[in-house]
């Protein structure tokens, strides 16, 4: 069954990183979503947990940045976080149909396992994974840290490949994670897998100069 998603659909956005390479394979347009009903001990992103907040931005928006960073930047694919991605199934989904017919690739990180997803009542998931390469499931355990494939946050976590576009024994998984700070005007974003030691040290704001 074929779903039709409105084309002017809003998404809510805590942040968006034009291009990374700490948060799949390759060189990726990264977007978090704002909002998750989860709540997984030591989360690193709290300030995206509740469903206030945020940007909301039309998907046309959202496209032409991501067109935007296809030629700056020679990006591969997006991937989408959260906050949690299934959270906002129809959004996700009309991005990830997108971004798929463009010859790009979608990664999704989901706090959800894949079992709990297919059992959701909103369609717009299925079709989500419909229009997705790579999907990280399952809720982040900080007890369970991954030590060995990178970007996956604990080892109860998953990555289920939905298309031929990536495989389990590429050797990018076993690099080690890197840690992304950028200076955006006072705001400093930082991205990827910090140190358990260095988790939040970026939230305090910056001091004013005077
Ligand atoms: S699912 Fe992700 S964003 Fe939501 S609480 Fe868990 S770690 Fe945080």
């Amino acid at each position: 069954m074929r779903i039709y998603l409105p084309t002017d659909i809003k998404l809510p956005i805590a942040q968006i990183i034009p291009c990374t390479e700490a948060e799949g394979p390759g060189r990726r347009f990264a977007l978090w979503f704002q909002g998750c009903p989860l709540r997984c001990p030591g989360c690193c992103n709290p300030e995206m947990l509740p469903f206030t907040g945020g940007t909301e931005m039309p998907l046309s928006n959202v496209l032409a940045q991501m067109d935007a960073a296809v030629q700056e930047h020679n990006i591969e694919g997006i991937t989408l976080l959260g906050g949690e991605p299934l959270a906002h199934a129809a959004g996700a989904a009309a991005l990830a149909r997108a971004v798929q017919e463009r010859g790009l690739t979608v990664m999704v990180f989901s706090g959800y396992t894949l079992e709990e997803a297919r059992q959701s009542p909103e369609p717009a998931v299925a079709e989500l994974f419909a229009h997705t390469d790579i999907l990280v499931d399952g809720p982040y355990l900080r007890e369970q840290p991954e030590t060995r494939r990178r970007w996956i946050g604990s080892a109860n976590q998953r990555i289920h490949f939905f298309s031929d576009r990536y495989r389990a024994d590429d050797p990018r998984w076993l690099l080690p994670n890197t840690l992304e700070i950028c200076l955006h005007g006072s705001e400093l974003r930082v991205n990827g897998f910090p140190a358990p030691s260095a988790v939040g040290l970026w939230q305090r704001p910056l001091a004013k100069r005077p």
